[in-house]
């Protein structure tokens, strides 16, 4: 990929670029928590998107996306913005910096990636992490400190991409280092690293390939049961702010006053606050037997109390669980996409095998299969 683009960087503009990367992300797990004030446990993985950028003198922006093999240019004004989907992620970290007093000149650039697109591996984040940090090396001396990058990403999500994502993809892609995983609370925005080195197990993610429709408006329902059963605890405990205040104590104390399915929609986002407090304590321990163990609870919770697994999901968990895989979940929001699997080193072949095998044979198409390794997010080669 490397070789690529300096290649084409040379044959377009004649000069050497100066290389910056960073990386898509896994959760290992803390799922549907971001909302509830609760904790996330993501890290940078050993795919991600690649640029050359060299600063052109001009107030003009020349970008060649070698995967889409498209050339685009384009002012960093508001009404410049490009047609082209790849192309306004970079637009809009460009103008995220302008908005916030910092500086963008004109500047050439060829990108590449490999992060599989819309696989729940965030390559936009990569995408955006990279230019947030190489605009800011290059025009503004390293003086936007990391967090403001994150952000600087997910406004780029929400004012000029049309997704109004969370900071966890963002905050992965930039904070990430080889060998950990990042617990962030995502109220307070602390964040601590913890370590990651599964030796004798690999991560690998099965991608069902599917999207079921109901993902959105089954969303916004998860929110508003977790909002409700909030608001009951928070009659007791006015210092429940948000649910993942709230012990699970609380929760049975109120609950005759909600709805069944509200009380186990809270029952899981509960459980899962300490399940990520749980898999902190066992990797200072070097316990991934534990770690799995709790994937397997966030699946279970995600599936019959949470609810939104799907057939293709619990079916490739199903087949981890009987194999005897350490670890395996549903990542994401759900409703399909991948599950993320802890597997022994002597089991992998195996298992992979046997879930490209079964899942085809019942569903009639293949999985994907990607392995991941944690890895440091944007930096610059
Ligand atoms: P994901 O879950 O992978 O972040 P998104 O839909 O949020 O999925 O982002 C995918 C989009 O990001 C692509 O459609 C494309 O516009 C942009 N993108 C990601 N990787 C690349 C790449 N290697 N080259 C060009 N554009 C990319
Ligand atoms: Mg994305």
């Amino acid at each position: 990929m490397k070789k690529r683009i300096q290649e084409k960087f040379k044959t377009l503009f004649g000069a050497e670029g100066t290389l910056y990367a960073s990386a898509g992300r896994i959760n290992l797990i803390g799922e549907h928590t971001d909302y509830n004030g609760g904790y996330v446990f993501p890290g940078a993985i050993d795919c991600g998107i690649m640029a050359a950028i060299e600063p052109n003198g001009t107030d003009l922006v020349k970008v060649f996306s070698l995967d889409m093999d498209e050339f685009v240019q384009f002012h960093l004004v508001e009404e410049s913005i490009p047609e082209q989907a790849w192309a306004r992620y970079i637009f809009g970290v460009g103008r995220e910096i302008i908005k916030r007093g910092g500086k963008v000149g004109g500047f050439n650039a060829v990108f590449a990636g490999d992060v599989p697109l819309g696989a729940g591996l965030s390559s936009s984040a990569a995408l955006e992490s990279t230019f947030a940090f190489a605009l800011n090396e290059i025009f503004n001396e390293g003086k936007i400190d990391k967090f403001e990058l994150a952000r600087i990403g997910q406004s780029t999500e929400h004012n000029y991409c049309g997704v109004k994502c969370g900071i966890m993809d963002q905050f992965a892609s930039i904070f990430g280092k080889a060998g950990s995983l990042i617990r962030l609370n995502c109220k307070t925005l602390e964040y601590k690293y913890f370590p990651f080195n599964p030796k004798g197990y690999k991560l690998v993610l099965i991608d069902s390939c599917v999207k079921h429709e109901l993902a959105s408006s089954a969303y916004n329902k998860r929110r508003a049961s977790c909002e409700n059963a909030a608001a009951a605890i928070r009659k007791n405990h006015p210092e429940v702010e948000f649910l993942s205040d709230a012990k699970r104590l609380w929760l049975d104390e109120v609950r005759d006053q909600i709805p069944e399915e509200d009380f186990l929609r809270a029952e899981y986002v509960i459980g899962e606050v300490q399940r990520v407090l749980d898999v902190c304590d066992a990797l200072e321990r070097d316990d991934y037997e534990t770690v799995g163990e709790m994937m397997y609870q966030t699946h279970f919770g995600l599936s019959r109390l949470y609810e939104v697994s799907c057939e293709e999901l619990d079916f490739l968990n199903k087949l981890a669980r009987k194999m005897d895989v350490t670890g395996s979940r549903v990542m994401g929001g759900g409703f399909g996409g991948c599950t993320i699997n802890l597997v022994k080193d002597s089991l992998y072949d195996a298992f992979v095998n046997a879930a490209v095998e079964q899942f085809t044979a019942r569903f009639g198409h293949a999985p994907k299969v990607y392995n991941v390794v944690i890895s440091d997010g944007a930096r610059k080669l």
